[in-house]
């Protein structure tokens, strides 16, 4: 097989598509198919000639992000409200119920009563064994516990 034809394999699965190799963060979403959205999202400003179009989509942009401006108006501190929600349910289900053992400075050993189960998590590079909070962008309950437990700002 050719050479060049092995690397441009290689890169292609790599870059397109292939979820785990996808460099950044989720933030939760696990969305594949953005282009299907936005076609919904303007079919019928499709229909119309290039200007209109373009007019539409311009009002629908405008629309959008005013309703999410309005959304997060009465959002407290610095997270939107979806993830606040959620590292707050997270804090309420999970967090406080595990204990936690401090290894270095920034590692520690977190226990699960509940699984028997032992996670490790690194605040210095916001990491945890079970990898939600690598996927997500967000700490898992495990690294909310030895956050809690330490009222750091990480
Ligand atoms: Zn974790």
């Amino acid at each position: 097989m050719n050479v060049q034809l092995i690397g441009f394999c290689n890169m292609s699965t790599q870059n397109i598509g292939a979820e785990l190799y996808f460099v950044g963060k989720r933030y939760g979403h696990l969305t594949s198919n953005i282009a299907e959205s936005l076609n919904s999202w303007i079919l019928e400003a499709r229909e119309m000639p290039i200007l209109a179009m373009l007019e539409r989509i311009r009002e629908q942009l405008m629309t959008w992000f005013s309703n999410r401006r309005q959304l997060e108006a009465n959002t407290q501190g610095i997270l939107v409200s979806k993830i606040a929600t959620k590292l707050q349910t997270l804090v309420n289900t999970r967090a406080r119920k595990y204990r936690y053992m401090q290894a270095t400075e920034s590692l520690y050993e977190v226990k699960s009563k509940e699984t028997l189960h032992d996670y490790i998590v690194n605040l210095e590079d916001r990491t945890c064994s079970c990898r939600e909070w690598q996927s997500n962008g967000y700490p898992c309950g495990h690294a909310l516990a030895v956050i809690l437990g330490h009222q750091e700002d990480v």
